[in-house]
Order: C-alpha cells, then sequence, then structure tokens
C-alpha cells in the first residue's frame, strides 16, 4: 500500500468525530425512512448546514436534481479520478450549466499513472477515497446518491448514519429508491442523461474499469468486470488512520 503521507499537502491527522448523538442520529434515520428524498436533503442541510454536501458521480443527475431542488445553494463535489470518460466530464459541464451548481471538483494528488493495471484498491485509494477525505476536512457530513437495491453491500444502509471510517454523518436520501423509482424520475423531470447510458453503461466509472453490459445483467457487472472488485472504497469503511 503506498503511504498516503507521502502525497498529501500536509501529515493526515486523525481528526475527532462530528458531535452527533447516535441514539438520536438512528431515531432520525427511521423517521426519515418514510420521507420524501427532498426533505432528507432539507433535514442534513438544517442540520449541517455548509458543513455538508453532495458527493455526486455523475452517472445520473437524480440526486443532483433532488438536492438542488430542496436547497439551490448545496454544494456538489465530484471526484475527477483523472481517468474518467470524456462524455463523463463533457457531462458535468452540461450538468453545472443547466443547474448553475455550486460545484466542486477534488483531483487527486498525482498525475495518471500505470497503477490501475496493477491494483485497483490502492489506485481507487489515492484517486478517490483519499480526495473525499480532503474533500470532507472540517466538515459534518457528506450525502451520496447510494441505493438500497444497487448491490447486496448497500442492502441495509441507513437513510443517516456514523460514517465511522471517515468520522463524519453520511445520508443517503434516495436509499430506499429501486431502479424503477430512478427511470421513473428521470423521465417524470426531463432530467439530462450521460451519453454512454443508452451504449450498454448503466453503472459509469473510471474507463479503464467501467465495460458495457449486456441488457438484464447486473448493472453493476461492468465495473471492475472479472476482478472480483465490487466497491471503489468510498461505501466502505477506510482506515481511520486516513481520516483528516
Ligand atoms: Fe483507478 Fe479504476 Fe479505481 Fe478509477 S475505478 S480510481 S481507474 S482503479
Amino acid at each position: 500500500m503506498r503511504d498516503l503521507t507521502m502525497l498529501a499537502p500536509e501529515p493526515l491527522i486523525s481528526r475527532p468525530f462530528v458531535d452527533v448523538d447516535l441514539e438520536e442520529l438512528a431515531a432520525e434515520s427511521a423517521r426519515l425512512e418514510s420521507c420524501a428524498a427532498g426533505d432528507v436533503v432539507r433535514w442534513a442541510w438544517e442540520r449541517f448546514g455548509t458543513g455538508v454536501f453532495v458527493a455526486a458521480s455523475f452517472q445520473d443527475t437524480v440526486l443532483i436534481d433532488v438536492a438542488v431542488r430542496a436547497v439551490p445553494e448545496i454544494e456538489v463535489v465530484f471526484l475527477d479520478t483523472g481517468y474518467h470518460f470524456a462524455e463523463t466530464m463533457w457531462f458535468v459541464e452540461r450538468v453545472r450549466e443547466r443547474y448553475d451548481l455550486n460545484l466542486t471538483m477534488m483531483q487527486p494528488l498525482v498525475e495518471p499513472d500505470d497503477l490501475w493495471q496493477v491494483d485497483q484498491n490502492e489506485c481507487c485509494a489515492i484517486r478517490k477515497v483519499e480526495p473525499l477525505a480532503r474533500a470532507l476536512a472540517g466538515r459534518s457530513a457528506w450525502m451520496t446518491g447510494l441505493r438500497r437495491s444497487e448491490a447486496p453491500t448497500r442492502a441495509t444502509s441507513p437513510i443517516a448514519h456514523l460514517d465511522v471510517g471517515r468520522g463524519v454523518v453520511k445520508v443517503n436520501p434516495i436509499a430506499t429508491w429501486t431502479d424503477l423509482d430512478v427511470s421513473g424520475y428521470i423521465a417524470d423531470n426531463d432530467l439530462l442523461e450521460h451519453p454512454l447510458t443508452h451504449r450498454g453503461y448503466p453503472s459509469i466509472g473510471c474507463w479503464p474499469c467501467t465495460q458495457p453490459v449486456r441488457e438484464g445483467d447486473d448493472p453493476r457487472a461492468g465495473r471492475w468486470a472479472g476482478s472480483g472488485k465490487t466497491e471503489c472504497g468510498l461505501h466502505g469503511w477506510p482506515d481511520p488512520a486516513q481520516r483528516r
């Protein structure tokens, strides 16, 4: 594992967990189960203010649309790994223009290399996990578009919980949404669609690690296909030593 302390502008330090009552957070999460996604976003905004942002992959704009309707000024963070499809970077600009997004692009601290060919876990750690940790410095919470129906590893995700590895609250406003909910929302609200969506890419990440899938396949089957890897580390529990 590459020593991330060599890549950071200052030594990585452990920071205290956000000041939150875990019982109260669990009760709020249970209450939010039956609320609309926009209400979840508003709850997070009222609770954390500018201490919360939306992390968006830009494979679709559902969470962005929900979030901006609820809180127009909310910050959206995109982890620009340096390996996104050209179509994704083009799409980010289109979405930024459409919503006049308060967008922050986070880049890795290293130039493009060949690490993705030999160690995808370390590549994700450097190009996704570490930039997210930097984005979360001084923050209390982040919001994601994670959904329970996407993968078995996500099936029990709460609406809001303590992200133990990062010491902040993680909020998943559309955790309860099915694939049908997502496609219905996109159609009903005439959302912009990523140009690769209808070219066999229902799940879109970095170009070296994303392949098109066949009709009826698991939508995430094209991510790190054949490697056994299913998550990039953003939704796992990173080493607490990487918290900042
Ligand atoms: Fe690297 Fe692939 Fe992870 Fe992107 S998805 S950061 S290219 S290993």
